[in-house]
């Protein structure tokens, strides 16, 4: 298994996810398959995978209390174990504390070895920055106590967040987690979250090396360019390539449904091996078939012609994502956005177009984008069904 250095030891540069774990037929996202998921355990941890992710919210809460039954077969020093705590989710009141002392018992450990506050985005950082909800420093109160042993974070949040977020935090803070591969470099602008942990000196962890099975699911016509390069290499092993060569790079969280992928995925990690800067040229050309995005640039000139004040550039690039994937991590941040804010807001006016430099036809753009949104899933009432059945869970524990 291939390590990357941090702080004074080393890590196994893979490390499984356990958002997908396998379930049983049949059955809803909370059914885990536990059997398969012992299974997928013991493999990874002879094939030198330590490095296991979970957190409250996954499998409807359940990811927590079976990885922690599962790991609880193994001596405690055998595994590293990471979760979150879900400021990200809209709830009346936060309490820190109470989750965390849930999650110690439902994984059944004394401490976390590593553990993040979940997704600081634009509209989380409030909440992560209130006082009156004390997160952050319980948090840093629980590591100096020795219950965490890295505190962390993971955004799906603009450069900016991150950066605020770190201008605040970022002395206490051990290690950050963003979604990173090869087609959300310019996408989702990962390349810019990159350098600025790098400049940052802050190690990173990637979700969403595969982009949900995006990355493997390549049209005919992608699929026989990376062909041509190398008619043996498959999908997953061009993706998980790309990211060995990344600086910086530290855990990869794969989140694996199979011991069949499992069993794939650490083939990819047993040796070095980083694209070429030809390799990685064609995985960004395969990323632009894949966008059919409009093209704009973000020059921002638009802004200022925009009588509304309507973040232009943000919209497209929210549209341009949507088309390649219908996610609700994408379109919450927009939804979560003030009414007079969002697309929906634009007046026709044409101002915009006219400075545009690419001509992109803005407001039909804006309208197009209005009507994808009327047909996403609602972030806020996901999140508060997580909230209200996490905490009847927890108080059924209690
Ligand atoms: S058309 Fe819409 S987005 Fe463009 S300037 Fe007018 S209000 Fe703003
Ligand atoms: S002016 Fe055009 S290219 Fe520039 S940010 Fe606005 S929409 Fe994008």
């Amino acid at each position: 298994m291939i390590t990357r250095e941090f702080q004074n030891g080393s890590l196994p540069m893979l490390g499984l996810g356990c958002m997908r774990l396998p379930l049983i037929e049949g059955g809803k996202n909370g059914d885990i398959d536990k059997e398969k998921t012992a299974e997928m355990v013991r493999m990874a941890l002879e094939g030198g995978i330590r490095y296991f992710d979970t957190a409250y919210p996954y499998h409807e809460g359940n990811s927590e209390t079976v990885m922690g039954e599962i790991l609880s077969r193994y001596p405690r020093e055998s595994y590293l174990l990471a979760s979150k705590y879900p400021g990200h989710q809209i709830a009346p009141s936060y309490h820190p504390a109470e989750v965390f002392e849930d999650q110690l018992k439902k994984c059944r450990v004394e401490y976390f070895d590593f553990y993040l506050l979940h997704n600081v985005f634009e509209k989380s950082i409030e909440t992560y920055m209130d006082p009156q909800w004390d997160i952050v420093n319980y948090f840093i109160r629980q590591k100096k106590e020795g219950r965490i042993r890295h505190l962390g974070f993971s955004s799906h949040g603009k450069p900016d967040v991150i950066r605020a977020f770190l201008d605040r935090w970022g002395d206490e803070l051990d290690f950050c987690m963003i979604q990173l591969n090869w087609l959300d470099w310019s996408l989702q602008n990962a390349a810019e979250k990159v350098h600025l942990l790098q400049e940052r000196k802050i190690p990173i962890w990637v979700m969403e090396p595969l982009r949900g099975g995006k990355l493997i699911q390549l049209t005919e016509k992608q699929q026989d360019l990376l062909r041509k390069a190398d008619p043996t290499r498959k999908s997953a092993e061009w993706s998980f390539r790309f990211l060995q060569g990344i600086p910086g790079v530290t855990v990869v969280l794969s989140g694996m449904s199979s011991p069949e992928q499992m069993a794939e995925n650490l083939k990819y990690f047993e040796k070095e091996a980083p694209l070429s800067e030809k390799e990685q040229a064609l995985l960004f050309e395969v990323a632009e078939q894949m966008k059919h995005s409009v093209p704009c640039t973000s020059c921002g000139y638009c802004l200022k012609g925009c009588p509304k004040g309507l973040d232009i550039p943000f919209f497209l690039s929210v549209y341009n994502e949507l088309q390649v994937s219908k996610s609700f991590n994408v379109s919450m941040r927009i939804e979560l956005m003030e009414e007079d804010k969002k697309p929906s807001a634009c007046i026709d006016c044409g101002a915009c177009m006219s400075i545009c430099p690419q001509k992109i036809k803005i407001p039909e753009k804006l309208r197009d984008l209005s009507e994808i949104l009327k047909t996403m899933p609602s972030w806020r009432a996901i999140s508060r069904e997580r909230t209200k059945l996490a905490e009847t869970q927890r108080n059924g524990r209690k």
